[in-house]
């Protein structure tokens, strides 16, 4: 194999340039030939790829979102969407790709190396760290971090005022970032998809935490709960006991995306991006990195979409055992 390929896709996560940085720098410590393609698999399509070396890739392990932009690209969902991309990939000789990004940009991988023979790598990079196989994702630390921040500037001013804040958190159908933040900044309940929520029991919870002698409290929620939004479950609240009219609701929304990526997305970045491309070189496709056990380890692509990453449910009992 002579010639690599690098694409970011799907929603961007802190960590990845610093991925992009290591494939990129070991690609040429190899002798290889590596290429950038922007925009995911919508620049794949377009011919949107260009040819890095080790410098194209300086000044930004620090960086969060891209360097090579990123994006959805619906037509690649087609059989002749991924045909013009390969026909691309083609014109550039270029024999592998590693593809930074969630379950979704897997699958397309999966199927361009069945229907066009190209070798295939996947970066699991997503804040949510919800691909199976892995442990952790590339940006979830950093988007927790940010995450936890949030809570504790809200802890202040929730204190200063009695009030009760309901935080919202990304995470459609997984509740890492929302429980590991409320584990972090000792909130009062964490609100997860994992979980089906009960209003009246989250009552009870507030009623009795105010009867401990608690006047603020912190209410940490996946934006995927099946009890709603946080403004939702915050009305809820309200109606159900007036007493808590005092109630805030803050959106972290997209602050959690952004932002430098910690040390520890950047060194887990670091150790896939290199094991990704020696994977290229050792023959092997439809692999993804993986980290189980502090070692980065290479499994079956499938499993990222086979198997789920679930968070311990004992994390549900801590919880509960120290908000008294
Ligand atoms: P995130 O976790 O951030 O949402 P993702 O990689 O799962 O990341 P998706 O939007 O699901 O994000 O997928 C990214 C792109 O991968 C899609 O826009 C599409 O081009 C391609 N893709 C997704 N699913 C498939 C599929 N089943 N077949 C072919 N291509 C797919």
């Amino acid at each position: 194999m002579k010639r690599i390929g690098v694409l970011t896709s799907g929603g961007d996560a802190p960590g990845m340039n610093a991925a992009i940085r290591a494939i990129v720098r070991t690609g040429v410590a190899h002798d290889l030939e590596m290429y950038g393609i922007k925009r995911g698999y919508q620049g794949m399509i377009d011919g949107a790829i260009e040819a890095m070396d080790a410098r194209s890739v300086s000044g930004i392990i620090h960086r969060g979102g891209t360097l090579l932009h990123t994006a959805r690209c619906e037509a690649f969902r087609e059989v002749e969407g991924r045909a013009a991309a390969a026909a691309q990939l083609a014109r550039h000789g270029i024999e592998g790709l590693v593809v930074i990004g969630g379950n979704g940009s897997y699958h397309g991988a999966y199927k361009l190396c069945q229907e066009h023979g190209i070798a295939c790598v996947g970066l699991p990079g997503t804040i949510d760290n919800d691909i199976g196989g892995t442990q952790y994702t590339i940006g979830f630390d950093t988007a927790l971090n940010t995450a936890v921040e949030a809570i504790d500037r809200l802890r202040d001013t929730a204190a200063s005022h009695d009030r009760i804040f309901f935080v919202e958190m990304m995470g459609r159908c997984s509740g890492f970032i929302a429980m590991y933040s409320g584990l972090a900044g000792g909130a009062e309940e964490m609100l997860v998809p994992e979980s089906i929520t009960v209003i009246s029991e989250l009552v009870d919870i507030l009623r009795e935490a105010r009867a401990r002698g608690k006047t603020s409290m912190i209410v940490v929620v996946a934006e995927g709960d099946d009890a709603g939004d946080a403004s939702t479950i915050a009305r809820k609240v309200r109606e159900a006991a007036p007493e808590f009219k005092k109630t805030r609701v803050t959106v972290i929304g997209h602050l959690q995306r952004g932002g430098t990526p910690t040390a520890f997305d950047r060194v887990l970045a670091t150790r896939m991006g290199v094991i990704g491309v020696e994977a290229l070189l050792e023959g092997k496709s439809n692999v993804m990195t993986a980290f189980e056990n502090n070692t980065v380890t290479l499994r079956p692509i499938a499993d990222s979409w086979e198997t789920y990453n679930k968070f311990d449910p004992d994390l549900f009992r801590l919880a509960k055992l120290l908000s008294v």
